[in-house]
């Protein structure tokens, strides 16, 4: 495809019109299609229906050590569920805390049990200081953003390389400025950029000077097994590397299986080092006699072991990979070589990022909304809902059918390339 900043405004203006036809016929669908949330289809969630039937009346209800799943207790997890979930995010058991059903709730939580209490290393509560602020490496994830908004927590805008958050300017904030008591990444197929953070990134994160004493990293590897092709990202173990440089109470871990078994139906799981998890024990114990131990067990007794997860996850990708297919090969077919977007290639997790020119990303958004196809909301993947270059739409592809996203892709390549246009000629 030529460039189309190379053609004349009377080529351009042809093109327009060309291209608006198609959009009008569209729009005369009545179409009503969803790209916008990041959720599994049904067919995914079918995966799991046989974890509605391994818990019977007869003879499921205790865990392994005995323990009456029915009853109260187990604060922070069955032993076995802890033991699965540390093979995971490969830590020890007793770094493991099992929440309820979402991994939000628990980083939501952490953050209002540090302003309330601090965090061990703490002079004060969070909230008793003037300002306290978070670097959020955008494009991002929203809800994450969400969180810091609703605590007045001032978000600070770091750029994502393909490596990671940009660390030059990441070293140089924490190191200067004390009310920088954290840091949002999700490091493995990141949302929504797809990617995972190299080891010289994990190595400079565990490393870094913080002028904060009780700085905190909030590592959300919620797709650390979501892989799209059997060459997965390897991410450096976090935890380890703090060890490895005496930084151990850094970091925050979490992680779910909203995504591979019932999104809300899930368990949370929150990692971080023995000093980190034993504080959050005590305070967690004022919040909750305790979680869900009958879900923990019937997450057990449906995986068994790791291989079986393994597998279980090969089946989400074959259902979702041609998924990520009709919408980057669309994108290449209609959009490569044009010079107004690009756009990342994930080998995991659930979104592909795309960048239109500057300035156009609300503008195809709404176009595609007047068209019937529901994207998320332009902005949405930074800070305030602000973009500062209205450039970045999260595409997020697993849920509507093949047919459907098929359609919804090429209303959305129409919008592209119609708002470009009407950019170029409006420059020109
Ligand atoms: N973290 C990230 C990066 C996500 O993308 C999502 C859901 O989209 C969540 C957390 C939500 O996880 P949970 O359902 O465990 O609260």
């Amino acid at each position: 495809m030529s460039q189309f900043n190379s053609l004349s405004v009377t080529e351009l203006n042809e093109l327009h019109q060309t291209l608006q036809e198609k959009y009008n016929a569209f729009k005369g669908q009545g179409l009503k299609l969803d790209m916008s949330r990041g959720k599994p289809s049904s067919q995914q969630l079918d995966l799991s229906n046989g974890m509605l039937d391994v818990l019977t009346s007869e003879d499921s209800q205790k865990a392994a050590d005995g323990t009456d799943v029915r009853n109260y207790g187990g604060l922070d997890g069955l032993p076995e569920t802890k033991q699965f979930f540390a093979e995971i995010l490969e830590v020890r058991p007793e770094e493991i805390i099992i929440g309820g059903n979402s991994s939000l709730n628990m980083m939501h939580d952490t953050i209002a049990r540090a302003l309330f209490h601090g965090v061990p290393g703490s002079e004060k509560p969070w909230s008793a200081l003037p300002k306290v602020k978070f670097l959020c490496p955008s494009p991002g994830y929203d809800r994450h953003f969400a969180i810091c908004e609703l605590f007045n927590i001032e978000m600070i805008i770091v750029d994502v390389t393909e490596e990671g958050p940009d660390m030059d300017l990441v070293e140089k904030l924490v190191k200067e400025d004390e009310a920088i008591k954290g840091i949002w990444c999700v490091p493995k197929y990141s949302n929504p950029e797809g990617i995972t953070y190299s080891d010289e990134v994990v190595d400079r994160l565990a490393k870094m000077e913080t002028k904060a004493i009780d700085f905190r990293i909030f590592w959300d590897d919620a797709y650390t097994i979501h892989h799209l092709t059997d060459t997965p990202d390897q991410l450096k173990n976090i935890l380890s590397t703090c060890k490895e440089v005496g930084t151990e109470d850094r970091v925050f871990i979490f992680t779910s299986t909203s995504k591979v078994t019932f999104a809300g139906s899930g368990i949370g799981v929150m990692a971080a080092s023995e000093t980190n998890i034993k504080y959050t024990q005590k305070l967690l114990s004022f919040q909750t006699i305790g979680p869900d131990k009958i879900n923990q067990l019937r997450h057990l007794k449906f995986f068994k072991n790791q291989e079986n997860l393994a597998e279980h996850m090969r089946k989400h990708a074959e259902l979702i990979k041609p998924k990520f297919d009709i919408v980057l090969n669309t994108l290449e077919a209609e959009l490569a070589g044009s010079g107004i977007a690009s756009w990342k290639k994930p080998n995991g997790g659930y979104f592909i990022s795309f960048n239109t020119l500057e300035g156009c990303a609300k503008k195809v958004v709404s176009m595609a909304k007047e068209a019937g196809v529901t994207l998320t909301g332009a902005g949405a993947t930074f800070p305030y809902g602000k973009d500062p270059e209205d450039r970045n739409i999260r595409i997020a592809p697993t849920f509507p059918s093949l047919e459907e996203l098929q359609k919804a892709v090429d209303v959305f390549c129409l919008c592209v390339k119609i708002a470009s246009i009407e950019k170029l000629i409006a420059e020109q």
